[in-house]
């Protein structure tokens, strides 16, 4: 008997156990390396098919163009891949994402609140938008109806969006990236936008190793945040990715430069260029492989300095959290995408 007892608890105890050493084992399985198990099991056309229909149905009820729940939807996500502070949603369709004590009320003591009538007598913002009594967090369309009637609250045209999105994020760079987001997909007509390019002509002549992080003298100390690709002057410079030039002008370590956002919150930097191409406009949308400019050597001086070292491309890449932005090396990306290129140039 008490051999059996024993025998009872020890599976009771090792039960749970399993079961979580279960759950760990398939969120390895599916969350890191192997992409082909990851892809195998997860359609991308087929979320982006689901998103979009979403994002239709929620304009046809609230008249805010569907492009802006595209735009928020992209940038939480791209948010929620590199921040810690909020939890990660598998296999989740849509991204946004608001704090349970936002949802529920501040002074509400049920922070999963799912009763519409309690939530709005604490002040919670949360809505039930699919009809069903609920204001489930959790539930794609009690999310996007929460945030169409966040956006829509003065109206549906672009200002007021914009003033709406302004209170939501309180951050005027957030406010800048999603409107860029909502611009692209409008001109694009769709969410599946993907692809990139080595940032030159890939049977050109030019070589780079990863450099990020070395010690510069000019300008103080300073890190190298970037690679540079070393080419010779006049070899085209070519966009990497999807993206909106948000800058373009001089600088004094960088010379003639160029930034582009793009649709994942990164910015694309390109200095020390020896010009731009004509057309390239604050502002405009590029696709991965559009010339924006060519190599040169300037920078390290007023306008015009050129010659102070090698002719090269530098290229930094940054990514935005929705708080701040930081450097981070683009060697394995580079890399990456000239592989990729000459993969495709092959078939
Ligand atoms: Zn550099």
């Amino acid at each position: 008997m008490l051999k059996k007892l024993f025998l009872l608890i020890c599976i009771s105890l090792l039960l749970p156990l399993g079961k979580v050493y279960g759950e760990y084992d398939e969120h390895l399985i599916y969350k890191e390396f192997d992409p082909q198990t990851v892809y195998g099991q997860y359609d991308p056309q087929a979320v982006y098919k689901e998103r979009m229909a979403l994002y239709k149905e929620m304009e046809a009820i609230s008249f805010v163009p569907w492009e802006y729940y595209a735009a928020v939807d992209q940038y939480e996500r791209n948010v929620r891949a590199v921040r810690r502070d909020i939890p990660k949603k598998e296999n989740g369709v849509i991204s946004i994402y608001f704090k349970p004590e936002i949802w529920s009320g501040l002074i509400n003591p049920n922070t999963n609140d799912k009763n519409p009538y309690t939530i709005g007598l604490f002040g919670g913002i949360g809505l039930d938008g699919d009809g069903d009594g609920y204001a489930d967090q959790t539930n794609d369309r009690d999310v996007l109806y929460t945030m169409a009637t966040i956006l829509s609250h003065f109206g549906n045209d672009r200002d007021h969006i914009k003033i709406m999105l302004w209170e939501h994020y309180k951050r005027a760079k957030t406010v800048e990236i999603i409107t860029g987001f909502a611009r692209m997909y409008k001109h694009y007509g769709r969410i599946d936008i993907e692809g990139n390019a080595f940032p030159m002509p890939i049977y050109s002549t030019h070589s780079y190793r990863s450099t990020f992080g070395a010690r510069r003298s000019f300008g103080g100390r300073r890190m190298h945040e970037g690679t540079d690709i070393f080419a010779g002057y006049g070899v085209p410079v070519r966009a990497t990715c999807y993206g909106i030039i948000e800058l373009k002008g001089w600088n004094r370590l960088g010379g003639w430069r160029i930034g582009i956002r793009d649709l994942q919150n990164n910015y694309h930097y390109y200095a020390h260029l020896g010009g731009f191409s004509k057309e390239v406009q604050v502002g405009q949308i590029v696709e991965p492989g559009k010339v924006i400019g060519f190599v040169g050597s300037t920078g390290y001086g007023p306008p015009g300095t050129s010659g102070k070292f090698p002719p090269h491309l530098h290229y930094g890449m940054y990514k935005d959290n929705g708080y701040t932005e930081w450097a981070y090396d683009p060697y394995i990306h580079l890399a990456n995408w000239e592989r990729q290129e000459r993969l495709q140039k092959r078939k």
